[in-house]
């Protein structure tokens, strides 16, 4: 009997090696190959082709608008008061826009890499659950898990009673965890339990995930070990992320964007929603203008009408960028982050429409009351980022006077590496429930 046990434990820890093996080459390989960054011509490419389309749309809208009116040519759209002042307000637009473009452009997001040492790379446990898929880095690589509060299938049931997760596995860091039992009880033990596993005993009393509540994601993002950058080989600042365009950690990483060949990440954030705003407001004159000229004078010019079609396509495109930066601003999170609350949402639908029939609008919405109730609101209370309100997380980016938030001068208030998590969140980065909120905040 104790043979065949000793036998079959043995028999798990050598099918476990294999796994973690293979896990960890095929990690090695995914690193290598998303190790090569994009070409430096290849990442500039559309600075130049942006440059072009500009310096064409100056061109056009002087030559073919401007100086016909102003020489008072028949069949411009005006006399040539109105050319001056339409060359005057172009020019001014068309600078502020590039003004913005050559900040943005020019001012490095903020790179990991010149603010962190180096590090040894953190031991893992290679199993990755399938809830967590979800939560992959944009660069494809999962974010490492310890196992912590989680546990491979195969061992739930025999470890879980008296295991180390009745602990719940803080033996493995322990003096980053102590005190972490006392500060979050027994809800934060059911919350770590795997879904649907055996729920931990304690004191012989069984506890119970409570089934009509706010699923959160239970990872605790802010570990070192869930923050290493495996291609750098370094714990990433807060926020930062890895671009494998770029090839680097960039600080606050919101987005890869080729039409300035650069990352938007902390240090430029600010330059890139100031030059969407002179951009959209470049293109609505132009286009206004162009649409007008082109209605009045009846005969159709296709150069004006090439600036037409790409005016319209990047109002369109700049309008619904700043909107959405600027609910991100807002809410003071990043495209990367707002998967973090997009997952929950998707994950809230699916239980509301077990809960509840599909006709019961009413009856959903009281339940979601409910689960703010509890927990605070997911884009609010529960974004690990949240400063308190939709203008102070506007101020941490674009600065406290009006004016900043038009001209691109000077630096962003945000340096990218000194941010406070959301004390609603527990140390490692985990959304708590009100009743666990500090007093103050109750
Ligand atoms: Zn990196
Ligand atoms: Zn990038």
């Amino acid at each position: 009997m104790a043979q065949n046990e000793g036998k079959s434990k043995r028999q798990e820890f050598n099918c476990c090696a294999v796994m973690e093996e293979a896990a960890m080459r095929s990690r090695e390989r995914r690193a290598k190959r998303k190790q090569k960054p994009m070409p430096w011509i290849v990442l500039k490419l559309a600075v130049g082709i942006t440059i072009g389309i500009v310096a064409y749309t100056f061109y056009v809208y002087i030559g073919r608008l401007c100086v016909p009116m102003i020489r008072k040519n028949e069949g411009a759209l005006g006399g040539r008061g109105t050319g001056i002042a339409f060359l005057v307000v172009f020019c001014v637009l068309g600078l502020m826009m590039l003004w913005a473009y050559e900040k943005v452009v020019m001012t490095s997001p903020g790179l990991a890499r010149d603010f962190v040492k180096q590090a040894p790379e953190p031991v893992v446990n290679s199993f990755v659950p399938a809830w967590w898929d979800s939560q992959r880095d944009l660069t494809g690589m999962p974010y490492q898990y310890t196992g912590q509060g989680e546990q491979p299938p195969e061992s739930t049931a025999t470890d879980l009673p008296n295991g180390p997760q009745t602990a719940n596995g803080h033996h493995a860091n322990g003096d980053l965890q102590a005190g972490m039992t006392d500060a979050i009880p027994a809800v934060a033990q059911a919350r770590v339990a795997k879904p649907n596993a055996p729920v931990p005993q304690e004191n012989g009393s069984a506890r119970k995930v409570p089934q009509n509540t706010r699923r959160v994601p239970e990872s605790p993002v802010l570990r070192p070990e869930n923050r290493y950058c495996w291609k750098e080989g370094f714990v990433k600042p807060l926020r930062a992320h890895h671009c494998a365009a770029c090839g680097t950690c960039v600080l606050r990483y919101d987005h890869h964007c080729p039409w300035i060949g650069q990352c938007v990440g902390a240090r430029n954030y600010k330059f890139f929603v100031i030059f969407l705003e002179w951009a959209l407001l470049f293109c609505s004159w132009t286009f206004s203008t162009l649409v007008a000229d082109q209605a009045k004078s009846g005969h159709v010019d296709p150069e004006k009408i090439v600036i037409i079609v790409l005016s319209a396509f990047f109002v369109l495109f700049t309008v619904s960028l700043l909107l959405s930066q600027a609910r991100l601003i807002m809410l003071n999170t990043t495209t990367v982050e707002s998967l973090r609350g997009q997952s929950v949402r998707d994950r809230e639908k699916r239980v509301l429409a077990r809960m509840h029939p599909w006709y019961a609008l009413g009856a959903k919405r009281r339940t979601r009351q409910q689960w703010d109730q509890e927990w605070g609101r997911i884009d609010y209370e529960g974004n690990l980022w949240w400063l308190g309100s939709h203008r102070a997380n506007w101020e941490s980016v674009m600065g406290t006077h009006v004016w900043q938030w038009f001209l691109p001068i000077g630096r962003s208030p945000d340096d990218g590496l000194s941010y406070t998590p959301n004390p609603r969140h527990d140390p490692e980065g985990r959304w708590r429930p009100r009743r666990e909120w500090p007093a103050e905040l109750q």
